[in-house]
Protein backbone atom coordinates (compact mmCIF):
# COMPACT_ATOMS: atom_id res chain seq x y z
CA UNK A 1 0.00 0.00 0.00
CA UNK A 2 1.20 2.99 -0.83
CA UNK A 3 1.14 6.27 1.37
CA UNK A 4 0.34 9.97 -0.04
CA UNK A 5 3.43 12.04 -0.49
CA UNK A 6 2.95 15.36 1.97
CA UNK A 7 2.48 18.30 0.18
CA UNK A 8 4.05 21.27 1.10
CA UNK A 9 2.01 24.70 0.82
CA UNK A 10 2.43 28.31 0.57
CA UNK A 11 1.56 30.73 3.35
CA UNK A 12 -0.42 33.61 2.49
CA UNK A 13 -2.44 35.90 4.52
CA UNK A 14 -1.98 33.35 7.24
CA UNK A 15 -3.23 30.33 5.67
CA UNK A 16 -1.71 27.27 4.01
CA UNK A 17 -3.31 26.95 0.42
CA UNK A 18 -2.22 25.09 -2.12
CA UNK A 19 -1.77 25.58 -6.24
CA UNK A 20 -2.63 23.34 -9.08
CA UNK A 21 0.71 23.48 -9.92
CA UNK A 22 3.38 21.04 -8.04
CA UNK A 23 6.88 19.63 -8.42
CA UNK A 24 8.63 16.81 -6.69
CA UNK A 25 11.10 17.21 -3.81
CA UNK A 26 13.90 14.56 -3.95
CA UNK A 27 15.81 13.64 -1.77
CA UNK A 28 19.43 13.37 -2.81
CA UNK A 29 20.45 10.87 0.03
CA UNK A 30 19.00 8.24 -1.95
CA UNK A 31 17.05 9.67 -4.96
CA UNK A 32 13.49 8.88 -2.70
CA UNK A 33 10.55 11.57 -3.43
CA UNK A 34 10.16 13.16 0.11
CA UNK A 35 7.23 15.67 -0.72
CA UNK A 36 5.01 16.75 -3.62
CA UNK A 37 5.57 21.02 -3.88
CA UNK A 38 3.02 23.90 -4.49
CA UNK A 39 4.33 26.05 -7.34
CA UNK A 40 3.01 29.20 -6.40
CA UNK A 41 1.94 31.56 -10.16
CA UNK A 42 1.61 34.91 -10.87
CA UNK A 43 -1.27 35.35 -8.98
CA UNK A 44 -0.37 33.60 -5.70
CA UNK A 45 2.74 35.90 -5.82
CA UNK A 46 0.90 38.85 -6.27
CA UNK A 47 -1.88 37.92 -3.58
CA UNK A 48 0.86 37.12 -1.22
CA UNK A 49 2.44 40.61 -1.65
CA UNK A 50 -1.25 42.01 -1.47
CA UNK A 51 -0.97 40.16 1.92
CA UNK A 52 2.35 41.70 3.03
CA UNK A 53 0.65 45.57 2.10
CA UNK A 54 -2.27 44.58 3.98
CA UNK A 55 -0.50 43.69 7.26
CA UNK A 56 1.66 47.30 7.15
CA UNK A 57 -1.82 48.67 7.46
CA UNK A 58 -2.53 46.20 10.56
CA UNK A 59 -2.06 45.74 13.91
CA UNK A 60 1.97 45.04 13.20
CA UNK A 61 1.60 48.56 12.56
CA UNK A 62 1.51 49.50 16.30
CA UNK A 63 4.44 47.01 17.82
CA UNK A 64 6.47 48.62 19.44
CA UNK A 65 10.24 47.54 18.53
CA UNK A 66 10.27 46.26 22.13
CA UNK A 67 7.30 44.25 20.76
CA UNK A 68 8.90 43.26 18.13
CA UNK A 69 11.89 42.00 19.80
CA UNK A 70 9.72 39.75 21.71
CA UNK A 71 8.20 38.42 18.57
CA UNK A 72 11.46 37.41 17.48
CA UNK A 73 12.52 35.89 20.72
CA UNK A 74 9.21 33.85 20.83
CA UNK A 75 9.78 32.57 17.25
CA UNK A 76 13.52 31.89 17.91
CA UNK A 77 11.67 29.64 20.93
CA UNK A 78 9.20 28.50 18.26
CA UNK A 79 12.20 26.96 16.59
CA UNK A 80 14.22 25.37 19.60
CA UNK A 81 10.51 23.50 20.22
CA UNK A 82 10.57 21.62 17.28
CA UNK A 83 14.31 21.33 16.67
CA UNK A 84 14.36 17.67 15.68
CA UNK A 85 11.82 18.63 13.12
CA UNK A 86 13.79 21.03 11.54
CA UNK A 87 16.66 19.05 11.42
CA UNK A 88 15.14 15.72 9.87
CA UNK A 89 13.71 18.24 7.26
CA UNK A 90 17.08 20.00 6.66
CA UNK A 91 19.03 17.09 6.55
CA UNK A 92 16.08 15.35 3.83
CA UNK A 93 16.36 18.15 2.02
CA UNK A 94 20.11 18.18 1.16
CA UNK A 95 21.67 15.45 2.49
CA UNK A 96 24.09 16.74 5.03
CA UNK A 97 25.35 15.39 7.97
CA UNK A 98 22.81 15.45 11.06
CA UNK A 99 25.33 16.92 13.48
CA UNK A 100 25.75 19.71 10.96
CA UNK A 101 22.16 20.50 10.76
CA UNK A 102 21.98 20.59 14.86
CA UNK A 103 25.18 22.68 15.36
CA UNK A 104 24.99 24.88 12.37
CA UNK A 105 22.13 25.44 10.26
CA UNK A 106 19.09 24.93 12.80
CA UNK A 107 20.92 26.82 16.08
CA UNK A 108 22.23 29.50 13.59
CA UNK A 109 18.66 29.86 12.67
CA UNK A 110 17.98 30.36 16.45
CA UNK A 111 20.46 32.27 16.84
CA UNK A 112 19.57 34.79 13.77
CA UNK A 113 16.32 35.51 15.72
CA UNK A 114 17.70 36.04 19.37
CA UNK A 115 20.48 38.51 17.86
CA UNK A 116 18.51 41.02 16.01
CA UNK A 117 16.01 40.77 19.08
CA UNK A 118 18.89 42.45 21.04
CA UNK A 119 20.38 44.64 18.65
CA UNK A 120 16.73 46.01 18.26
CA UNK A 121 16.57 46.70 21.72
CA UNK A 122 19.90 48.59 21.68
CA UNK A 123 19.90 50.56 18.73
CA UNK A 124 18.96 54.21 18.39
CA UNK A 125 18.64 56.91 16.15
CA UNK A 126 21.08 59.40 15.55
CA UNK A 127 21.36 63.29 16.65
CA UNK A 128 23.30 66.28 16.04
CA UNK A 129 23.10 70.42 16.77
CA UNK A 130 24.00 73.00 14.40
CA UNK A 131 23.68 76.65 15.31
CA UNK A 132 21.46 78.33 12.22
CA UNK A 133 22.55 81.91 10.71
CA UNK A 134 19.88 83.28 12.88
CA UNK A 135 21.69 82.06 16.19
CA UNK A 136 19.30 79.82 16.71
CA UNK A 137 20.32 76.23 18.04
CA UNK A 138 18.62 73.88 15.33
CA UNK A 139 18.84 69.91 16.06
CA UNK A 140 18.79 67.05 13.78
CA UNK A 141 17.61 63.41 14.66
CA UNK A 142 17.09 59.96 12.46
CA UNK A 143 13.93 57.96 12.56
CA UNK A 144 13.83 54.09 11.29
CA UNK A 145 10.85 52.84 9.77
CA UNK A 146 9.94 49.74 7.35
CA UNK A 147 9.84 49.95 3.98
CA UNK A 148 7.35 48.17 3.73
CA UNK A 149 7.28 44.84 1.69
CA UNK A 150 10.60 42.85 1.78
CA UNK A 151 10.87 40.22 -0.69
CA UNK A 152 13.37 37.59 0.21
CA UNK A 153 15.15 34.89 -1.76
CA UNK A 154 16.95 32.62 -0.47
CA UNK A 155 19.29 29.28 -1.87
CA UNK A 156 19.52 25.89 -0.95
CA UNK A 157 23.00 25.52 0.27
CA UNK A 158 22.34 26.24 3.91
CA UNK A 159 18.42 26.88 3.53
CA UNK A 160 17.60 27.80 6.77
CA UNK A 161 20.13 29.52 8.31
CA UNK A 162 20.56 31.82 5.28
CA UNK A 163 16.15 32.74 5.12
CA UNK A 164 16.37 33.44 8.98
CA UNK A 165 19.45 35.60 8.34
CA UNK A 166 17.23 37.99 6.20
CA UNK A 167 13.52 37.25 8.09
CA UNK A 168 14.86 37.93 11.48
CA UNK A 169 15.95 41.78 10.96
CA UNK A 170 13.48 42.75 8.28
CA UNK A 171 10.75 41.51 11.09
CA UNK A 172 12.53 43.42 13.46
CA UNK A 173 12.66 46.44 11.07
CA UNK A 174 8.96 46.17 11.07
CA UNK A 175 8.54 45.07 7.25
CA UNK A 176 6.14 42.23 6.34
CA UNK A 177 7.92 40.04 4.03
CA UNK A 178 7.33 37.34 0.93
CA UNK A 179 9.53 34.81 1.02
CA UNK A 180 11.19 32.49 -1.27
CA UNK A 181 13.12 29.14 -1.41
CA UNK A 182 14.70 27.26 -3.23
CA UNK A 183 12.91 24.60 -5.31
CA UNK A 184 15.69 22.36 -3.62
CA UNK A 185 15.27 23.19 -0.01
CA UNK A 186 11.78 23.87 0.57
CA UNK A 187 10.82 21.73 3.69
CA UNK A 188 12.73 23.79 6.81
CA UNK A 189 10.80 27.31 4.79
CA UNK A 190 7.35 25.73 5.54
CA UNK A 191 8.08 24.52 9.02
CA UNK A 192 8.75 28.35 9.67
CA UNK A 193 5.44 29.23 8.62
CA UNK A 194 4.39 26.86 11.23
CA UNK A 195 6.32 28.63 13.79
CA UNK A 196 5.49 31.99 12.51
CA UNK A 197 1.59 31.56 12.92
CA UNK A 198 1.86 29.64 16.46
CA UNK A 199 4.16 32.64 18.02
CA UNK A 200 0.86 34.59 16.90
CA UNK A 201 2.81 36.81 14.39
CA UNK A 202 -0.08 38.87 12.54
CA UNK A 203 -0.95 37.30 9.43
CA UNK A 204 0.52 38.79 6.39
CA UNK A 205 3.07 39.43 7.99
CA UNK A 206 5.28 36.09 7.19
CA UNK A 207 4.23 34.76 3.55
CA UNK A 208 5.70 32.44 1.92
CA UNK A 209 5.47 31.00 -1.49
CA UNK A 210 7.48 28.02 -3.35
CA UNK A 211 8.38 27.42 -7.06
CA UNK A 212 11.20 28.48 -9.25
CA UNK A 213 13.10 31.37 -10.35
CA UNK A 214 12.95 32.23 -13.95
CA UNK A 215 9.09 32.40 -15.41
CA UNK A 216 8.81 31.06 -12.19
CA UNK A 217 7.76 32.39 -8.48
CA UNK A 218 11.35 33.96 -8.08
CA UNK A 219 10.56 36.26 -10.73
CA UNK A 220 6.99 36.95 -10.65
CA UNK A 221 7.96 38.15 -7.19
CA UNK A 222 11.02 40.43 -8.10
CA UNK A 223 8.81 41.67 -11.08
CA UNK A 224 5.81 42.65 -8.32
CA UNK A 225 5.65 46.25 -8.51
CA UNK A 226 3.88 46.52 -4.63
CA UNK A 227 7.94 44.72 -3.27
CA UNK A 228 9.65 48.02 -1.84
CA UNK A 229 13.18 45.84 -1.87
CA UNK A 230 14.52 42.54 -2.53
CA UNK A 231 17.25 40.89 -0.86
CA UNK A 232 18.70 37.99 -2.16
CA UNK A 233 21.34 35.06 -1.58
CA UNK A 234 22.47 32.97 -4.74
CA UNK A 235 24.40 33.00 -8.08
CA UNK A 236 26.10 36.12 -9.37
CA UNK A 237 23.88 35.90 -12.73
CA UNK A 238 20.99 35.15 -10.83
CA UNK A 239 21.68 38.70 -8.84
CA UNK A 240 22.28 40.22 -11.80
CA UNK A 241 18.86 39.17 -13.40
CA UNK A 242 17.11 40.49 -10.28
CA UNK A 243 19.20 43.85 -10.21
CA UNK A 244 17.53 44.47 -13.43
CA UNK A 245 14.18 43.70 -12.22
CA UNK A 246 14.50 45.95 -9.35
CA UNK A 247 15.44 48.71 -11.51
CA UNK A 248 12.01 49.14 -12.36
CA UNK A 249 10.51 51.44 -9.41
CA UNK A 250 14.37 51.63 -8.00
CA UNK A 251 14.02 49.60 -5.66
CA UNK A 252 16.18 48.54 -2.86
CA UNK A 253 18.25 45.69 -3.26
CA UNK A 254 20.90 43.74 -1.07
CA UNK A 255 23.06 40.87 -2.99
CA UNK A 256 24.94 37.99 -1.55
CA UNK A 257 26.37 36.10 -4.63
CA UNK A 258 28.84 33.33 -5.81
CA UNK A 259 32.65 33.58 -4.73
CA UNK A 260 35.89 31.93 -5.88
CA UNK A 261 37.94 31.86 -2.59
CA UNK A 262 41.22 31.49 -1.63
CA UNK A 263 43.13 30.26 1.28
CA UNK A 264 46.87 31.71 1.84
CA UNK A 265 49.08 29.30 3.03
CA UNK A 266 52.16 30.64 5.00
CA UNK A 267 55.21 28.51 5.77
CA UNK A 268 55.15 29.53 9.06
CA UNK A 269 52.03 28.61 10.05
CA UNK A 270 50.71 25.85 12.19
CA UNK A 271 51.22 23.14 10.16
CA UNK A 272 48.57 21.19 11.28
CA UNK A 273 45.90 23.68 12.20
CA UNK A 274 46.02 25.02 8.56
CA UNK A 275 46.12 21.95 7.24
CA UNK A 276 42.66 20.87 8.94
CA UNK A 277 41.90 24.48 8.44
CA UNK A 278 41.93 24.53 4.65
CA UNK A 279 40.22 20.54 4.76
CA UNK A 280 37.00 22.16 6.49
CA UNK A 281 37.09 25.42 4.52
CA UNK A 282 37.39 23.49 1.07
CA UNK A 283 34.88 20.47 1.88
CA UNK A 284 32.71 21.51 4.72
CA UNK A 285 29.13 20.94 3.06
CA UNK A 286 30.67 19.00 0.78
CA UNK A 287 31.95 22.27 -0.72
CA UNK A 288 28.56 24.00 -1.22
CA UNK A 289 29.21 27.01 0.90
CA UNK A 290 29.77 30.46 -0.49
CA UNK A 291 32.83 31.03 1.32
CA UNK A 292 34.59 27.46 0.90
CA UNK A 293 38.16 27.82 -0.36
CA UNK A 294 38.57 26.47 -3.96
CA UNK A 295 42.03 28.25 -4.80
CA UNK A 296 44.62 27.31 -2.24
CA UNK A 297 47.96 28.93 -2.57
CA UNK A 298 50.66 27.21 -0.16
CA UNK A 299 54.02 28.80 0.22
CA UNK A 300 56.57 26.99 -1.84
CA UNK A 301 58.65 25.29 1.35
CA UNK A 302 55.78 23.69 2.64
CA UNK A 303 53.74 23.32 -0.73
CA UNK A 304 54.76 19.00 -1.33
CA UNK A 305 54.24 18.15 2.59
CA UNK A 306 50.65 20.19 2.36
CA UNK A 307 49.45 18.54 -0.76
CA UNK A 308 50.27 14.95 0.92
CA UNK A 309 48.48 16.07 4.19
CA UNK A 310 45.77 17.52 2.24
CA UNK A 311 45.08 14.50 0.10
CA UNK A 312 45.55 12.22 3.03
CA UNK A 313 42.91 14.14 5.21
CA UNK A 314 40.38 14.17 2.04
CA UNK A 315 40.51 10.36 1.72
CA UNK A 316 39.86 9.84 5.47
CA UNK A 317 36.66 11.95 4.93
CA UNK A 318 33.96 9.79 5.48
CA UNK A 319 31.16 10.20 3.10
CA UNK A 320 27.60 8.76 3.74
CA UNK A 321 24.30 9.01 5.27
CA UNK A 322 23.58 11.99 7.80
CA UNK A 323 23.27 10.00 10.84
CA UNK A 324 25.65 7.44 10.20
CA UNK A 325 28.87 7.56 13.23
CA UNK A 326 31.52 9.77 12.47
CA UNK A 327 30.11 10.78 8.90
CA UNK A 328 31.75 14.31 7.44
CA UNK A 329 30.82 14.64 3.98
CA UNK A 330 26.62 14.04 2.47
CA UNK A 331 25.96 14.25 -0.97
CA UNK A 332 25.27 17.12 -3.08
CA UNK A 333 22.09 19.08 -3.04
CA UNK A 334 20.51 17.32 -6.15
CA UNK A 335 21.63 14.76 -9.22
CA UNK A 336 21.80 18.22 -11.33
CA UNK A 337 24.15 19.78 -9.15
CA UNK A 338 26.30 17.04 -9.27
CA UNK A 339 26.16 16.80 -13.01
CA UNK A 340 27.75 20.39 -13.07
CA UNK A 341 30.48 19.36 -10.73
CA UNK A 342 31.17 16.17 -12.21
CA UNK A 343 31.69 18.51 -15.36
CA UNK A 344 34.03 20.88 -13.82
CA UNK A 345 35.71 17.27 -12.73
CA UNK A 346 36.35 16.47 -16.17
CA UNK A 347 37.31 20.38 -17.53
CA UNK A 348 40.18 20.38 -15.04
CA UNK A 349 41.47 16.78 -16.83
CA UNK A 350 40.83 18.61 -19.62
CA UNK A 351 42.66 21.49 -18.94
CA UNK A 352 45.63 19.48 -17.43
CA UNK A 353 44.84 19.25 -13.69
CA UNK A 354 46.75 16.81 -11.75
CA UNK A 355 44.36 14.89 -9.69
CA UNK A 356 45.73 14.55 -6.31
CA UNK A 357 42.62 12.34 -5.33
CA UNK A 358 39.20 11.91 -6.02
CA UNK A 359 37.53 13.23 -9.15
CA UNK A 360 34.54 10.77 -9.03
CA UNK A 361 31.39 9.50 -7.69
CA UNK A 362 31.66 6.85 -4.82
CA UNK A 363 30.44 3.36 -4.76
CA UNK A 364 28.56 2.68 -1.81
CA UNK A 365 26.47 -0.49 -3.30
CA UNK A 366 23.01 0.51 -1.67
CA UNK A 367 20.72 2.82 -2.08
CA UNK A 368 22.64 5.88 -1.66
CA UNK A 369 24.19 4.90 -5.54
CA UNK A 370 21.04 6.57 -6.14
CA UNK A 371 22.37 9.60 -4.70
CA UNK A 372 23.65 12.98 -5.69
CA UNK A 373 27.35 12.43 -4.26
CA UNK A 374 30.83 12.77 -4.92
CA UNK A 375 34.15 12.36 -4.01
CA UNK A 376 36.23 15.36 -2.23
CA UNK A 377 38.62 16.14 -4.92
CA UNK A 378 41.92 18.01 -5.27
CA UNK A 379 43.68 19.08 -8.03
CA UNK A 380 47.55 20.79 -8.78
CA UNK A 381 48.43 22.27 -12.11
CA UNK A 382 46.66 24.41 -13.19
CA UNK A 383 47.68 27.65 -14.44
CA UNK A 384 45.58 30.71 -12.91
CA UNK A 385 43.59 31.50 -15.96
CA UNK A 386 42.32 27.90 -16.27
CA UNK A 387 38.13 28.07 -16.33
CA UNK A 388 38.55 25.69 -13.00
CA UNK A 389 40.62 28.37 -11.56
CA UNK A 390 38.19 31.09 -12.24
CA UNK A 391 34.60 29.53 -12.04
CA UNK A 392 32.80 28.67 -8.84
CA UNK A 393 32.30 24.81 -8.62
CA UNK A 394 30.63 24.80 -5.53
CA UNK A 395 31.23 21.18 -4.71
CA UNK A 396 34.22 19.74 -2.51
CA UNK A 397 37.12 20.30 -4.82
CA UNK A 398 40.11 22.63 -4.23
CA UNK A 399 43.08 23.70 -6.05
CA UNK A 400 46.54 23.95 -5.14
CA UNK A 401 49.20 25.86 -5.72
CA UNK A 402 52.47 27.22 -4.86
CA UNK A 403 53.84 30.65 -4.06
CA UNK A 404 57.03 32.61 -3.68
CA UNK A 405 55.97 35.78 -2.21
CA UNK A 406 53.81 38.06 -0.47
CA UNK A 407 53.11 40.07 -3.76
CA UNK A 408 52.99 37.40 -5.94
CA UNK A 409 50.22 35.65 -3.97
CA UNK A 410 47.90 38.88 -3.14
CA UNK A 411 48.00 39.92 -6.79
CA UNK A 412 47.17 36.39 -7.55
CA UNK A 413 44.20 36.04 -5.10
CA UNK A 414 43.40 39.81 -6.06
CA UNK A 415 43.26 38.52 -9.73
CA UNK A 416 39.55 37.39 -9.75
CA UNK A 417 36.18 38.57 -11.09
CA UNK A 418 34.80 37.54 -7.42
CA UNK A 419 35.82 38.91 -4.13
CA UNK A 420 33.80 37.25 -0.86
CA UNK A 421 36.07 35.74 1.21
CA UNK A 422 39.64 35.06 1.75
CA UNK A 423 41.65 32.99 4.89
CA UNK A 424 45.36 33.19 5.63
CA UNK A 425 47.44 30.90 7.63
CA UNK A 426 50.76 32.50 9.68
CA UNK A 427 51.87 32.62 13.12
CA UNK A 428 53.06 36.49 11.96
CA UNK A 429 50.53 38.62 13.20
CA UNK A 430 52.08 41.34 11.72
CA UNK A 431 52.52 40.63 8.24
CA UNK A 432 48.60 39.05 8.71
CA UNK A 433 47.42 42.49 9.58
CA UNK A 434 49.04 43.83 6.18
CA UNK A 435 48.48 41.02 4.09
CA UNK A 436 44.66 40.88 4.89
CA UNK A 437 43.23 45.01 4.11
CA UNK A 438 45.64 44.09 0.57
CA UNK A 439 42.55 41.93 -0.41
CA UNK A 440 39.81 42.71 -2.15
CA UNK A 441 37.25 40.93 -0.43
CA UNK A 442 34.51 41.25 2.48
CA UNK A 443 35.90 39.44 4.49
CA UNK A 444 39.44 37.87 5.60
CA UNK A 445 39.90 35.14 8.24
CA UNK A 446 43.22 34.61 9.73
CA UNK A 447 43.74 31.57 11.18
CA UNK A 448 40.17 29.97 11.21
CA UNK A 449 37.28 30.36 8.86
CA UNK A 450 33.70 30.79 8.96
CA UNK A 451 33.51 31.72 12.42
CA UNK A 452 31.34 34.98 12.44
CA UNK A 453 30.23 37.68 15.06
CA UNK A 454 26.76 38.41 13.48
CA UNK A 455 27.54 42.33 14.30
CA UNK A 456 29.83 42.45 12.03
CA UNK A 457 29.08 43.48 8.19
CA UNK A 458 29.13 40.49 5.96
CA UNK A 459 28.95 40.93 2.16
CA UNK A 460 31.13 40.77 -1.35
CA UNK A 461 33.36 42.63 -3.47
CA UNK A 462 33.29 42.64 -7.39
CA UNK A 463 30.75 39.96 -8.62
CA UNK A 464 30.32 38.89 -4.60
CA UNK A 465 27.99 41.00 -3.84
CA UNK A 466 26.28 44.10 -3.57
CA UNK A 467 26.02 45.73 0.12
CA UNK A 468 26.04 44.71 3.42
CA UNK A 469 24.35 42.56 6.30
CA UNK A 470 24.67 41.61 10.06
CA UNK A 471 24.84 44.27 12.88
CA UNK A 472 23.37 47.48 12.32
CA UNK A 473 24.19 47.32 8.52
CA UNK A 474 21.16 44.92 8.63
CA UNK A 475 19.17 47.10 10.06
CA UNK A 476 19.71 49.97 8.21
CA UNK A 477 19.47 47.62 4.99
CA UNK A 478 15.86 46.75 5.76
CA UNK A 479 14.89 50.21 7.15
CA UNK A 480 13.69 53.46 5.83
CA UNK A 481 15.36 56.66 7.56
CA UNK A 482 13.69 59.80 8.02
CA UNK A 483 15.94 62.58 8.97
CA UNK A 484 13.88 65.61 11.06
CA UNK A 485 15.85 68.90 11.39
CA UNK A 486 14.28 71.03 14.54
CA UNK A 487 14.80 75.07 14.43
CA UNK A 488 12.77 74.94 17.64
P1 LIG B 1 20.43 30.44 -7.63
O1 LIG B 1 20.80 31.83 -7.98
O2 LIG B 1 20.28 29.44 -8.71
O3 LIG B 1 19.04 30.40 -6.83
C1 LIG B 1 18.85 31.13 -5.63
C2 LIG B 1 17.38 31.47 -5.49
O4 LIG B 1 17.01 32.37 -6.53
C3 LIG B 1 16.45 30.26 -5.60
O5 LIG B 1 15.39 30.43 -4.69
C4 LIG B 1 15.95 30.37 -7.05
O6 LIG B 1 14.70 29.75 -7.26
C5 LIG B 1 15.87 31.88 -7.22
N1 LIG B 1 15.94 32.36 -8.61
C6 LIG B 1 16.64 31.81 -9.64
N2 LIG B 1 16.47 32.56 -10.75
C7 LIG B 1 15.67 33.59 -10.42
C8 LIG B 1 15.13 34.71 -11.14
N3 LIG B 1 15.40 34.90 -12.43
N4 LIG B 1 14.34 35.58 -10.48
C9 LIG B 1 14.07 35.41 -9.17
N5 LIG B 1 14.53 34.37 -8.43
C10 LIG B 1 15.33 33.47 -9.05
O7 LIG B 1 21.51 29.97 -6.56
P2 LIG B 1 21.64 28.54 -5.85
O8 LIG B 1 22.17 27.55 -6.82
O9 LIG B 1 20.36 28.23 -5.13
O10 LIG B 1 22.73 28.84 -4.72
C11 LIG B 1 24.10 28.69 -4.91
C12 LIG B 1 24.76 30.04 -5.13
O11 LIG B 1 24.51 30.88 -4.01
C13 LIG B 1 26.27 29.95 -5.24
O12 LIG B 1 26.69 30.79 -6.28
C14 LIG B 1 26.75 30.49 -3.89
O13 LIG B 1 28.05 31.03 -3.89
C15 LIG B 1 25.72 31.52 -3.61
N6 LIG B 1 25.68 31.84 -2.18
C16 LIG B 1 26.17 33.04 -1.75
C17 LIG B 1 26.18 33.35 -0.39
C18 LIG B 1 26.75 34.65 0.13
O14 LIG B 1 26.54 34.94 1.28
N7 LIG B 1 27.47 35.41 -0.68
C19 LIG B 1 25.66 32.44 0.52
C20 LIG B 1 25.16 31.24 0.05
C21 LIG B 1 25.16 30.94 -1.31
Amino acid sequence: MSTALPLLRHFIAGEFVASAKTFANISPIDGRQLSQVCEADAHQVDQAVAAARAAQAGPWAAYSSSQRADMLLRIAQGIEQRFEEFVAAEVADTGRPVHQARTLDIARAVHNFRTFAELLRQSGGEYFEMRAADGNEVFSYTVRKPHGVVAIISPWNLPLLLLTWKVAPALACGNSVVVKPSEDSPSSATLLAEVMRDAGLPSGVFNLVHGFGPQSTGEFLTRNPDVDAITFTGETRTGSTIMKAAAEGVREVSFELGGKNAAVVFADCDFDAAVAGVLRSSFSNSGQVCLCSERVYVERPIYERFVAAMAAGAEALKIGYPDEDGVNMGSLISHKHRDKVLGYFQLARDEGATQVTGGGVPHFGDARDNGAYVQPTIWTGLGDDARCMREEVFGPVCHIAPFDSEDEVVRRVNDCAYGLATALWTRDLKRAHQVSRRFHVGMVWVNTWFLRDLRTPFGGARLSGLGREGGHHSLDFYSAITTICVNP
